[in-house]
Formats: structure tokens, C-alpha cells, sequence
């Protein structure tokens, strides 16, 4: 659950709360060893640094020092609100004028926070199915422009994949050239072996078949639920991930420099669909920035 603005404003109102917050998540230490003498230096949150009490050293640090604050001179509360504003998806521009911050700095930040829970991501995370596990897997594509009536060489193209259990794990990898070869390497990277795959891709790549996945790793087989033209399979799981996606990635960020990171934050929100929050205070615990 994600807090309210109340309670995160509570425990993030202002840089001192904020510290005292971030020490209590053990994002921030209360303590650190001195780098100049290697005595313990205790957090002095009206400063914001660990200060050293041996009086030949008084050596300072910010307490920002290792972590994921290091990343950028705004106030410690202001990146932490902008980590909230997009937790819960507020548009650059609206949380723009929320904080006074610029859209650029917004947009720093915001892709500060998508690369925090993207590196956070194991490749288990996008690699799905298993014996028996119903995999949905198709292609999208993510328009540039609003309005076209013929194909756009900017469009990007997605294959994707979504499991049909519980856990709803999913995949996606933006596609360079539409082939078959291309698309039974995703397969092999990112759908475990024993999978039952519906897919109406067969029809579209043609050429794709079981038999042309199992010619290099001999040993990665699916059952492949049908080959047949005839056969149409109405992948309702993955169509909410399109309709997700569509919605979550602006137009402008539908380039091949942007996609993947946008991808990964997409994948991470679905993983954590029902803990984001604590997802994203366990991400910012874990990582180390210089
Ligand atoms: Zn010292």
C-alpha cells in the first residue's frame, strides 16, 4: 500500500523528518566509521552529517554519502517527495508545480528512480513459466504519433509475455526486427522450459515453429498449444499488460533510447503491484551510490 499524502507527509514534511524516517527504514545508519581516524561517527540529523568527536579529526561527511541521495543537491525531503509523486504517477509537469522544481530536474529524478527499482530487477524477475505454467506471449506496438494511417519506421515493437498464475510474472523486449529467429531468442531467454505457450504469433512469423526452437538448445522444449492459422487464441492476460503499457508509456518516451528503461519500470510495478511502496524503500536501502 502507498501511503496518503497525509502520512507521507508526516514521516517526510521536511529534511529532519525525512532523515529521522530514512534512519528509521535503515536507509540512512545511525553510524558510521570516520574515514579519516576509523572512529564510530554518530548522524547529527540538524546537520545532516556524521560528525567525528576525536578533536584532532572532526572529520565531516553528509549523510547522504553511499546513498541513492548522493545522486542529486536537492533538499533530502524534495527527492524523497519526487520519489512519491512518482511512485504514484504524477506527470512530470503536475509534479513540476507541486514541488517548484523545473520539468527537467523532475524528469532527473524520476529517471533516477526508474533506474533504482529497474537495477533492482534479478533476470528471474522476466524470465517466466515453468513446467505446466500457461504463458501468454504476443507483440505490441507502441506508436509515436497519434494519428497514422500507415506504419511509422519510429514505431517500437514489444514482444511480451504474461503467466497465467498468481503471481503474474511478465516480460517484455523491445523487438529490432520482427523475425523469427529474433523472437525464438526472447523465447529462450525469457520462457522457462516446460511452459505451455499460447501465442498467435506462429501465424505472423512465419517460419517459427517448436521444432525451429529446439534445433540449438536441445534440451528447451514447450509444448506449443497450436501452430495451426486456424486456431486464434484470445490472450486476455497480456491484453490488460498492453492496455498498462499504452498507458504508462508517454509517446515521447517510444524512442530506442528510452524504451527499455521504461520497460523495466513497468516490469517492476507489476511486481510489485501490491507493495510498491515498500518495494521502493527496500530498493532505496539496498542500493549504493557514489
Ligand atoms: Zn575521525
Amino acid at each position: 500500500m502507498i501511503p496518503s499524502l497525509e502520512e507521507f507527509m508526516l514521516l517526510f514534511g521536511d529534511d529532519e523528518k525525512t532523515i529521522q524516517s530514512l534512519i528509521s527504514c535503515d536507509i540512512i545508519h545511525p553510524t558510521r566509521t570516520c574515514n579519516k581516524c576509523g572512529l564510530t561517527t554518530y548522524v547529527k540529523v540538524s546537520r545532516q552529517t556524521y560528525r567525528c568527536n576525536k578533536k584532532s579529526c572532526r572529520n565531516e561527511v553528509t549523510v547522504r554519502t553511499g546513498t541513492f541521495f548522493a545522486l542529486s543537491k536537492l533538499p533530502i525531503s524534495k527527492i524523497m517527495l519526487l520519489g512519491y509523486l512518482w511512485l504514484t504517477q504524477i506527470p512530470v509537469s503536475s509534479a513540476a508545480s507541486m514541488t517548484g522544481c523545473s520539468n527537467h530536474t523532475v524528469c532527473d529524478i524520476y529517471q533516477y528512480y526508474r533506474k533504482l527499482v529497474s537495477n533492482h530487477l534479478d533476470f528471474q524477475d522476466v524470465q517466466i513459466g515453468g513446467e505446466g505454467v500457461i504463458v501468454e506471449v504476443d507483440e505490441t506496438k507502441l506508436a509515436r504519433r497519434k494519428y497514422e494511417r500507415s506504419q511509422s519506421v519510429d514505431d517500437i515493437w514489444v514482444v511480451g509475455g504474461v503467466e497465467k498464475s498468481a503471481d503474474r510474472k511478465v516480460f517484455l523486449v523491445p523487438i529490432e526486427s520482427r523475425d523469427p529467429a529474433s523472437l525464438a531468442t526472447i523465447l529462450e531467454r525469457h520462457v522457462l522450459p516446460g511452459s505451455i505457450i499460447q501465442t498467435n504469433l506462429w501465424n505472423y512469423y512465419s517460419g517459427l515453429s517448436e521444432s525451429s526452437m529446439k534445433k540449438e538448445e536441445p534440451e528447451i522444449s514447450y509444448s506449443v498449444c497450436s501452430n495451426s492459422p486456424a486456431k486464434h487464441f484470445d490472450i486476455n492476460t497480456l491484453r490488460g499488460t498492453w492496455e498498462g503499457l499504452k498507458q504508462n508509456v508517454a509517446r515521447r518516451n517510444r524512442t530506442t533510447e528510452r524504451i527499455e528503461e521504461h520497460l523495466w519500470e513497468f516490469i517492476w510495478r507489476s511486481k510489485h503491484a501490491d507493495d510498491a511502496w515498500d518495494g521502493l524503500l527496500f530498493a532505496l536501502k539496498e542500493v549504493f551510490c557514489e
